[in-house]
């Protein structure tokens, strides 16, 4: 199978059926209808075999993975996602690979009514490149930086699963049953809150998605709005399945420092609070934690029983 034949066979098709779409996948470009009212929003997020996911990761969880992750920036950004475009270097052409693979994309890009409409295929380590794009009413867009002083904090989900997940994956963590495969699960299917982070314009008044770990990524947010914040240990959200395999100490590290939750932290001020109340009672709301305040000054502390805790540091692809 050639080049050509390979992107008419797997990617020709991909995810919802879009009126928006003028020219997808075929041309030298895809032609969108971006509508008049509206501001597009785009990112891109690469992903590479081992490093970004271990050797061998299966292939259907690669595919779910790749857009997974940039719908979750979206989702930060309280983005309405449209059209995604994939550029994909592979080793060699593995059909059964590929099946499972597009498989992945397409059930994630169907959840969220995404079309692919092109991208790129070329020879070589197994890498991934997904560009997501999609819309917000002007104006409305979540940014990092709007968080000031008073304003609670909030996260979704139970972030330490994810990195829990890779530990057991990779085996520095032990665990079987159900706990384990939930934690596994948490790693290889993260759930973009692409829903809720659209909910939260007009609520929250900074978000990011947590992709480093929760510390650095508050450390983002809050140096981007020229604050501080202060994590109150205690209401760190820990799943039972966390709980039990990890143990306390270790669950919070993780809750803390691990990485790849994609889960959703953002800031709220006081006259939010009923809006926000609202938006988590909703039907298909993710939980919802306040774990925090924001506060004048600047610096993320992470208040314990015994005073402050030590802060981990978040994933630097560049750290040496
Ligand atoms: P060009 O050489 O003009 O850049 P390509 O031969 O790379 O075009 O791609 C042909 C068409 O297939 C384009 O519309 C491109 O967007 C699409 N395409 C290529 N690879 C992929 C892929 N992995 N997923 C989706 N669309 C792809
Ligand atoms: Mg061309």
């Amino acid at each position: 199978m050639g080049e050509f034949e390979l992107i008419e066979r797997y990617f020709a098709a991909v995810g919802a059926e879009r009126s928006d779409v003028v020219q997808g996948v075929g041309d030298d470009a895809a032609v969108l209808k971006v509508p008049a009212d509206r501001e597009l929003i785009a990112c891109t997020d690469t992903l590479i075999e081992g490093r970004h996911f271990p050797v061998g990761f299966a292939a259907f969880d690669i595919g779910w993975r790749s857009l997974a992750v940039n719908l979750s920036d979206l989702a930060a950004m309280g983005a309405e996602p449209r059209w995604a475009t994939l550029a994909l270097t592979l080793p060699s052409i593995d059909e059964e690979w590929l099946e499972e693979f597009v498989g992945g994309f397409r059930a994630l890009a169907l959840a969220h009514g995404v079309a692919l409409v092109g991208g790129d295929t070329t020879r070589g380590t197994l890498s991934l490149t997904v560009q997501a794009l999609g819309t917000v009413p002007p104006g409305t867009a979540l940014r990092r930086s709007g968080a000031a002083p008073g304003d609670l904090l909030y996260v979704t989900g139970w972030p330490g699963d994810a990195a829990a997940g890779l530990a057991l994956l990779q085996g520095t963590l032990g665990g079987s049953g159900a706990d384990r495969a939930a934690l596994e699960l948490k790693f290889r299917r993260p759930e973009p809150r692409v829903a809720f982070g659209q909910k939260l314009r007009g609520i929250a008044s900074a978000c990011i998605d947590v992709s480093d770990g929760l510390a650095a990524d508050l450390g983002r947010l809050a140096a981007a709005s020229g604050v501080g914040a202060v994590v109150r240990a205690a209401e760190l959200p820990l799943s039972r399945a966390l709980y039990t395999l990890a143990g306390e100490a270790r669950a919070r590290a993780y809750s803390l420092g691990g990485g790849d939750d994609y889960e959703l932290l953002f800031t709220v001020p006081a006259a939010g609070r009923a809006a926000l109340a609202r938006a988590t009672a909703a039907s298909g709301a993710p939980a919802c934690h306040c774990i925090g305040e924001i506060l004048a000054g600047r610096g993320v502390r992470v208040v314990g029983e015994k005073g402050d805790l030590p802060l981990p540091k978040g994933w630097d692809h560049f750290a040496t």
